[in-house]
């Protein structure tokens, strides 16, 4: 196939791996819940065309209980054909790590190979996962990951001789997000042969040995639907000894969507149930960053309504892993780390609109902050008052409430004081006064609701749409 062929690279192309000792092989495990059958076939036939067959013992299908017809019987009987692909089904409705787990529990090679049901694997993508599994059997390695249009289901290429630039990161409502590699790290790299050592992973498509599946304890069984796996595994992974990589040479497009296609039988809940999980098990102390983020994260904690995590704790024991200190500090050293005990956190609510203060968008830099009807939820209206007279929004980037006059309306800009400052830049500070203003002292102004536009103004302590309350 020669629009699949890999020209893009050359120290990729020149690449050997040798068959001795013998590499393992492995089980391809690809989950699935009303997947689409051209995608789901797609993803079948681009495996069975670029593998190697002494490497790919099975591909192995499992339905979570899709309703779709055509991925019952139908399925059954075409992929009968193909000999070494077999279809498995999980009879009621679980979600993406009950159905992993499954084909887990069946598989027969040494290797894991998990993706998901609509990909496209590029010529020459297995060799690379096998052989460093062969050479690390700790390390748990993905694949480089090109888009497949939405639209026009294309498969965009790797850019010839552009090095690979991104590795998996998280925000502090633990959803993971990728984010371009440091430039100290970046630049220590010679091409893409060599691993790139990501402090989470976006999960969904990867191979693990299977021993090393099952030392370091699969999955969280009682994770549900779809959510925050991959983020407790990132950090189990680290925390126990073992690596997570990205191997550039590895090439496999995915279909990114732009907004969940899944329905959710429990409610979305069942997403921040599976974070509060992982918070408990992996992160000590700091999950109260995430808590102070996510209302509902935090009362579910209170509540202890996440079930039992006894059997994780255990595991965590028993593999004697490291802290979540030590993963910060030794894996993640770039991450921006929130106070502990900010003077004030949560929502700010305005005195005279009866509304709070919010960020408008996940992505706030540089936008005006608005008004909006308070939901005390967190997210977009979480703000805190640092110990260094701050009001920030950090959950993915470190936000700072500017104090401008110029332009106007009041925008969220990148914090000006850096780890290790104490005073932050003029604009930046501001003083909760005992009136209830929000007072910036070096222009002498407050912050003021004018027509649901947030400005700085003359200061008035008898002006209800300039007074807030910070609960
Ligand atoms: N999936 C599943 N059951 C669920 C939700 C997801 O089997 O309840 C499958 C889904 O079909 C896909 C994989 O899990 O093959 C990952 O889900 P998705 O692609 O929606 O996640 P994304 O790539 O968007 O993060
Ligand atoms: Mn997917």
């Amino acid at each position: 196939m020669s629009t699949n062929s890999n020209t893009w690279y050359d120290p990729c192309l020149a690449q050997k791996f040798f068959r001795c000792p013998p590499l393992p092989d492995t089980s391809v495990i690809i989950v699935f819940h009303n997947e689409a059958w051209s995608t789901l076939l797609r993803t079948v036939f681009s495996v069975l065309h670029t593998s190697p067959a002494f490497l790919l013992k099975e591909i192995i299908l499992v339905d979570d209980a899709s309703t779709e017809e055509y991925l019952q019987k139908q399925l059954e009987e075409f992929v009968r054909e193909l000999k070494i692909v077999r279809v498995m089904r999980q009879r009621e409705r679980k979600g993406l790590v009950a159905a992993r787990l499954l084909g887990a529990s069946v598989a027969q090679g040494q290797v894991l190979t998990f993706l998901d049901a609509h990909c496209e694997c590029f010529h020459g993508w297995l060799e690379p996962l096998i052989s460093r599994i062969a050479e690390e059997p700790t390390a748990v390695v993905s694949p480089r990951i090109v888009t497949i249009d939405l639209n026009t289901f294309q498969l965009r290429k790797p850019v010839a001789n552009q090095l690979y630039n991104n590795r998996g990161s998280f925000d502090w409502a633990l959803t993971f997000i990728w984010e371009p590699i440091p430039k100290h790290i970046f630049n220590l790299r010679k091409n893409e042969t060599h691993p790139i050592k990501t402090p989470t992973f976006a999960g969904g498509l990867f191979s693990i040995s299977k021993s090393y599946f099952e030392h370091i304890g699969t999955y969280d069984d009682q994770m549900e639907i779809w959510g925050g796996e991959n983020v407790e595994m990132s950090f189990r992974v680290w925390q126990c000894g073992g690596q997570l990589e990205i191997l550039p040479c590895s090439v496999v497009g995915h279909v990114f969507r732009t907004k969940s296609p899944h329905t959710f039988p429990k409610g979305t809940e069942v997403i921040t149930r599976n974070q509060v999980r992982l918070a408990e098990v992996w992160m000590d102390d700091y999950k109260m960053i995430f808590y102070h983020r996510n209302n509902k994260a935090s009362a579910m904690a209170n509540e202890l309504s996440y079930g039992d995590i006894s059997d994780r704790r255990k595991l965590r024991e028993n593999l004697n892993c490291k802290n979540f200190s030590w993963y910060l500090n030794t894996i993640y050293p770039e991450m921006f780390v929130p106070e502990f005990k900010p003077l004030k956190f949560g929502p700010i609510r305005n005195v005279g609109s009866k509304m709070c203060l919010d960020v408008g968008d996940k992505n706030a830099e540089g936008r005006p902050v608005i008004i909006y009807q308070c939901h005390n939820q967190g997210g977009n209206q979480y703000f805190e008052y640092t110990s260094n007279k701050e009001l920030r929004h950090n959950i993915a980037k470190e936000l700072c409430l500017q104090a401008e006059t110029n332009p106007q309306p009041v925008r969220m800009q990148v914090c000006a004081l850096k780890k290790g400052e104490s005073r932050p830049s003029p604009h930046q500070e501001w003083i909760f006064t005992q009136e209830n203003l929000l007072k910036n002292p070096s222009s002498g102004k407050c912050l003021h609701v004018k027509e649901k536009v947030i400005l700085m103004d003359d200061c008035n302590a008898w002006n209800d749409y300039q007074r807030w309350s910070f609960s």
